[in-house]
Parts: structure tokens; sequence; C-alpha cells
């Protein structure tokens, strides 16, 4: 068996197109396009590096991004005072503060300072707490979990019912990829560092969401046939074969994962492109939101 490869970079050019279409009939019709806004802190390269793909992507769309870079030595007042001049900002509808702070910076409370009718990456407290309640509705919820769910939904994957197995329970992922999921009725084992037979609680799983930072760490013997496989690491290994003298893998051992599972991402190319794509979205849903349309 070869599983199918569900292709994050092809859903996220389609679903891209159509938020370039929007971005240009929002602009039409108010004279100006949705607005994000960046709050970088510190020299961490790789974060400066995902900062600027996001800005680079949402400005290739059509969208303003606005970008508050601060130094590694930057005080929680002068961070906060970013984040409020975004939050008072009428031309900016997103803000996104690139994770993570430099330690000496209070990061709750940067988090729930951003607006929460801004809070395109789904970050503040209370919009993860409806996310976490019956009943409620998050204004926006965090872009990776979120590209998961699209993926899943784009193989036709039925969530209700099925038992989903998340690896990783971080905040940014692992947490809310699961909330997720039990929205979606399907009964999550949410699986990390302390738990006991992995492969043993995979291998009950017919949707598998890994996300802990360790490459090829799941193997393919540990799948259900027929299983649809998430993999959301991004590890860079050593590779003196390839230009750079590095390249990235997942959390899941392809090869292997390849002959058992029914469908698979890959990396990359599978879960990152859409992260990018789904805070674009939440964007462009904020900017629509702010001149009272939900569309
Ligand atoms: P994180 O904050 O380091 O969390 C890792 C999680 O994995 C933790 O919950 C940890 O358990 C668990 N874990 C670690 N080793 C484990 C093991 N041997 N067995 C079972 N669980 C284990 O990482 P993260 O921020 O969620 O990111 C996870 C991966 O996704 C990374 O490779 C990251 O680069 C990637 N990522 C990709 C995107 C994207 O757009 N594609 C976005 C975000 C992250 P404990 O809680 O017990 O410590």
């Amino acid at each position: 068996m070869s599983a199918q490869i569900i292709d994050g970079q092809a859903i996220a050019d389609e679903i891209r197109t159509n938020i370039a279409a929007e971005v240009a009939r929002f602009q039409a019709q108010f004279g100006y396009p949705p607005g994000l806004g960046v709050v970088l802190v510190g020299d961490n390269p790789a974060s400066a590096q995902y900062v600027r793909m996001k800005r680079r992507a949402c400005e290739s769309a059509g969208m303003k991004s606005v970008g508050h870079i601060l130094p590694a030595s930057a005080t929680q007042a002068e961070v906060e005072a970013a984040v409020k001049a975004l939050n008072d900002d009428p031309t900016i509808h997103g803000i996104l503060v690139q994770l993570p702070l430099p330690p000496h910076i209070d990061e709750p409370t940067i988090l729930s300072m951003v607006s929460l009718e801004k809070d395109v990456d789904g970050f503040h407290p209370i919009n993860i707490g409806r996310l976490a309640m019956k009943g409620r509705e998050p204004l926006f919820t965090p872009a990776t979990p979120t590209g998961c769910m699209v993926l899943l939904e784009r193989m036709g994957a039925q969530l209700e019912g099925a038992n989903a197995v998340v690896i990783g329970r971080s905040n940014i992922v692992g947490m809310p990829v699961a909330l997720m999921l039990m929205k979606a009725n399907a009964t999550v084992t949410v699986c990390h560092s302390r738990t006991r037979d992995l492969p043993e609680i995979v291998r009950r799983a017919d949707v598998v969401i890994a996300a802990i930072g360790r490459p090829n760490y799941v193997k393919g013997n540990w799948l259900k046939p027929g299983a649809i496989v998430i993999d959301v690491g991004t590890n860079q290994i050593d590779d003196p074969t390839a230009p750079r003298g590095y390249r990235y893998v997942g959390d899941v051992e392809v090869a292997t994962a390849q002959e058992v599972a029914g469908a698979i991402t890959k990396v990359p190319g599978g879960v990152g492109p859409m992260t990018i794509t789904l805070l674009m979205q939440n964007t462009l849903k904020s900017a629509w939101r702010s001149v009272g349309a939900t569309t």
C-alpha cells in the first residue's frame, strides 16, 4: 500500500488565490487593504525568517503589512507599547506577536493585550477558552491547527466518531488541534513526553497528528493501516548532499509510514504552507468583520 500524499502546498496556493481575489474586492469597496501588524522581539533567525515569510505572503496577496521590530533588549513596556499601537491603528485588522518572546518579557500579559478582534493568531486566552468550551465559538482559531483541520477536510476525513491521536500538547499546536478535533466530534487522545506505550496508542488511531519536534520519530509500524497522518513537525537535519548542508524532515518517518497510512502530508510542503495561508485568511476575515460583513 502506498499512501496518498496530501499536497499542502497545492491546497495553500488555491486558498491564497481566493484570498488575493477577496483582498482586491475589499480594497475596491473600501479604498484600503486588510492590514496585518507584526511584533518581533529579538534576533532569533528562525523567528525573523517566519516573520519575513508571513509579511511577504500578505503583501503578495495585496494586504498591508506593518512591522514593529524590536531589539532583544526591548523592555516589557516597549513591547506593550508596540501591541497597543497596533490595537489602536484602524488600518490594522490582525496582530501577530511572533513567539517565543525573550525570557524577560511576560508572554501571557502580551498575548492577552492583543485586541480580541485582531487576534488572528488565536492565542488570546479568551479565544482559546472559547475553543475549549462547548457551544462557544472563538473569533479566530490558531493558524497551524486550523491548517491541519483544513487538510483533513480536503482529504474527506470522516472525523465524527473517529479515533484521533494528537502527539504533542503545546499551546500553539497540540492542545488547540486536540480541541478542534473534539469540536469535530472525534474521540481524541492527547499524548506527550510522559505517555506510556505511545506506539500502542497510535496504532488505534484513524487520524494521527504528530507535533513533537523530533525527526522521523513516529514509525510506519506504529500506524493503523489506512490511517490519515498529518505531520506538523519541522526538524532541520544535517545533509551534506543538500545545497545548504541541511534539510527539513517531519516527526513521522515518511518512508515507512507511507507504506501503511492511507494518506500522509510531507515535510516540507504539507502543513507549513497552510500556516501562513490561514493567518492571511484570519486577517481577511477580521477586515470584513471590521466593516460589519462576515465574508
Ligand atoms: P513544543 O512546544 O516543543 O512541544 C512539543 C510537544 O511534544 C510537547 O507537548 C512534548 O511533551 C511532546 N513531546 C516531545 N517529545 C515527545 C516524545 N518523545 N513522545 C511524545 N511526545 C513528545 O513544540 P511545538 O511548538 O508544538 O512544535 C512541534 C513541531 O511542530 C516542531 O517540529 C515545530 O517546528 C513544528 N511546527 C510547525 C509549524 C508549521 O507551520 N508547520 C508550526 C508550529 C510548529 P511535553 O508537553 O510532555 O513536554
